[in-house]
């Protein structure tokens, strides 16, 4: 809490791994009048051309790193930092701090009754102990690889192995304050996050 100050909205850390639901169900808490504040979304817009870590990573990689419209070619970084841990490091250390003062910027500023702070590591990192309460979205293995397959331009394995590297979901599950298993009609889940909500106003 120390880094926040005092009066600051109720925090809800939303997170799962991937495929499991976060921006799906993120997107309902935001129309019942959340701030959603997306980790992925900070991390991709910090990194846009020209901005200053952009630069430092062209510097790092190489204009290697870049795709045609020299924006960061995205998969190719994904591969370079799986297969290289000191890479990855590298990456993460830059990057880090970045999305959590942004995070942090746009908690103070926000009006709304309490945030939905979606991060996909969020219990890996150890970097945000300072959420009121933890929201996992879990769905089993299956249905992760079938809406991953589905949504994104990426191998069987690739998928797979990105699973493997989070946490399990048994060990995530555990650290839970609340869980949606959305493995379940849209509608279902609808349903379910309205009642989140009314418990998340009160909360506040
Ligand atoms: P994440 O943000 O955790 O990676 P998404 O919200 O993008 O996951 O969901 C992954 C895919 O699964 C998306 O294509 C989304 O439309 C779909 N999806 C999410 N929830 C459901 C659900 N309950 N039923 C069917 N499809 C879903």
């Amino acid at each position: 809490m120390q880094e926040r100050g005092k009066k600051t909205p109720y925090i809800i850390g939303l997170t799962g791994g991937i495929g499991s639901g976060k921006s799906t169900i993120s997107c309902m808490f935001e129309k019942l009048g959340a701030e959603v504040v997306d980790a992925d979304k900070i991390s991709h817009s910090i990194v846009s051309k020209n901005k200053p870590l952009y630069k430092e990573i062209v510097k790092h990689f190489g204009s290697d790193i870049l795709d045609e419209k020299k924006e960061l070619n995205r998969p190719a970084l994904r591969n370079i930092i799986f297969n290289d841990s000191k890479e990855k490091a590298w990456l993460e250390a830059l990057m880090h701090p970045a999305i959590k003062s942004t995070i942090l910027e746009i908690i103070k500023k926000s009006q709304k009754p309490y945030i939905i702070l979606s991060v996909p590591l969020l219990l890996e990192s150890g970097n945000y102990d300072f959420v009121d309460r933890v929201l996992v979205i879990d769905v089993p293995e299956s249905v992760q690889l079938e809406r991953i397959g589905k949504r994104d331009n990426i191998s069987r394995e690739l998928a797979q192995s990105i699973i493997k590297s989070q946490m399990s979901r048994s060990e995530r599950n555990k650290r839970a304050d609340d869980i949606i298993v959305n493995d379940a009609p849209i509608e279902d889940i609808s349903k379910l996050v309205k009642q989140l909500d009314g418990k998340y106003q009160q909360a506040t």
